[in-house]
């Protein structure tokens, strides 16, 4: 298992995961230097049965302001992005940028414009990923939510493996708690 191998809970015993390469663009450009500039952008997703799988995340364009506290994307990169990749079967399913913040949180600007997501999407989707990338090595320094039409909780990472072989939801599966070692960067 790479230690890049980040899944958390979804709501329905359904499954987020990152791909490597994500990961390894939000580790890129943690805020972690004095002069590193606020970085986002969007998330893109695979969604096969239970599993929400990020496959890209795209950002930060040259288009976009940034600056050591703030990230403002530019809008209609951000359409034609989206545009492109439903093409190839990958949909918008959220967006990530970078606080200066060791253990993150989201900003209550950060939480209006998820709220904001639901006016703008043209199709329904029952909900949208946040993400914020903090200082701290991952796990810890990320912050990884779910958010609805009504409201948002923070997702946690799924612990151990969950047998989901048999029922038809999987719901006798127990989950464990184990150590991950999963502290890298
Ligand atoms: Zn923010």
């Amino acid at each position: 298992m790479s230690d890049d191998l980040l899944e958390y809970a979804l709501p329905g015993n359904r499954v987020l995961c990152f791909a490597p390469e994500v990961v390894a663009r939000f580790r890129m450009h943690r805020q972690h230097r004095l002069w590193r500039k606020e970085a986002g952008g969007q998330l893109f997703a695979t969604m096969t049965g239970k599993v929400v799988d990020i496959r890209e995340a795209t950002g930060p364009r040259p288009s976009d302001r940034r600056s050591l506290f703030g990230y403002v994307p530019h809008r209609a990169a951000e359409q034609a992005e989206i545009k492109a990749r439903y093409a190839r079967g990958l949909h918008f399913i959220g967006d990530w940028h970078t606080h200066r913040q060791a253990m993150p949180e989201p900003s209550s600007t950060d939480l209006h414009s998820m709220q904001d997501m639901f006016k703008r999407s043209d199709h329904d989707t029952p909900g949208f990923i946040l993400v914020v990338v903090g200082t701290e090595l991952f796990p810890e320094g990320l912050h990884v939510s779910y958010h609805q039409a009504g409201g948002w909780h923070e997702l946690k990472l799924k612990e151990a493996p969950v047998v989901v072989e048999g029922g038809a939801n999987g719901r006798g599966a127990k989950m464990r708690q184990s150590p991950n070692g999963k502290a890298s960067t």
